[in-house]
């Protein structure tokens, strides 16, 4: 066997590997997890009736059911490389029409944007260069372009944290582009749905949220609960 026919076999291996994984994974989720929690399924079977929707980044390392102890059937889950949230009318897309769905025909309550540490779409926004080679993760990424000119205005490049400070300045990006989405605005303006920025750092598991009156992040579970909310202005229907 050649080098070259070595290299193709032992990719064609471990990538035989990572799927034997996750069908073990499945086998063991039949077998032993799902008769525990047969009673959820079936009452689930025709319905959903999610507590918040939950907007996140892509990254593997980011579990929204594992780090809020979620059930099946409690968050309704939109991922995407850098949990970006286009302005509304830019793009009729996957985002847009989970939030308009999960607004309108679910009536959720709470809608969380979730960025993380270490995130990878915020490097390539610090690094656009990197960004030749994809040129649709990089179009995407314009949407968190004006985090980047926020940070280069007004914190100077000498910060050693600019990382961690666009990562909080994308969520703020994103939750005023959220509320763009005419759904998101009439139910905001009449106090039914409260919008929420959360930073998740992987390595301590801390969740900072954003509070808007202050104009800054705080930890959850230091004092009373964040709120990125703006104040209603109707009765509700
Ligand atoms: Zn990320």
């Amino acid at each position: 066997m050649d080098k070259q026919q070595q290299q193709i076999g032992s990719v064609a291996e471990s990538a035989e590997d990572a799927l034997q994984h996750i069908i073990e994974g499945f086998q063991r989720f039949r077998q032993e997890v799902f008769p525990q929690q047969q009673a959820l399924f079936k009452k689930l079977a025709h319905e959903q009736t999610p507590r918040a929707m939950f907007i996140t980044c892509a990254d593997s390392r980011i579990v929204p059911e594992l780090i809020t102890q979620s059930d099946p059937g409690d968050l309704f889950v939109t991922r995407n490389v850098g949990n970006v949230v286009p302005p509304y009318g830019q793009m009729m897309g996957g985002v847009s029409t989970a939030i308009e769905y999960a607004v309108m025909a679910l009536g959720v309550h709470h809608i969380i944007i979730c960025g993380h540490s270490d995130c990878g779409a915020m490097k390539a926004v610090l690094n656009p260069d990197e960004l030749e080679r994809m040129p649709t993760v990089k179009a995407w990424l314009r949407h968190a372009e004006v985090a980047k000119t926020v940070v280069a205005e007004n914190c100077g490049c000498a910060n050693h944290n600019t990382l961690g400070i666009l990562t909080e300045e994308n969520v703020v990006a994103q939750l005023d582009h959220l509320r763009t989405h005419p759904s998101v605005a009439a139910r905001l303006a009449s106090g039914q749905l409260f919008i929420h920025g959360w930073v998740y750092d992987i390595e301590t598991s801390e969740i900072k949220a954003y509070d808007a009156e202050e104009g800054a992040f705080r930890r959850i579970g230091d004092g009373p609960l964040p709120m990125a909310t703006p104040r209603a202005r109707y009765l509700p229907n």
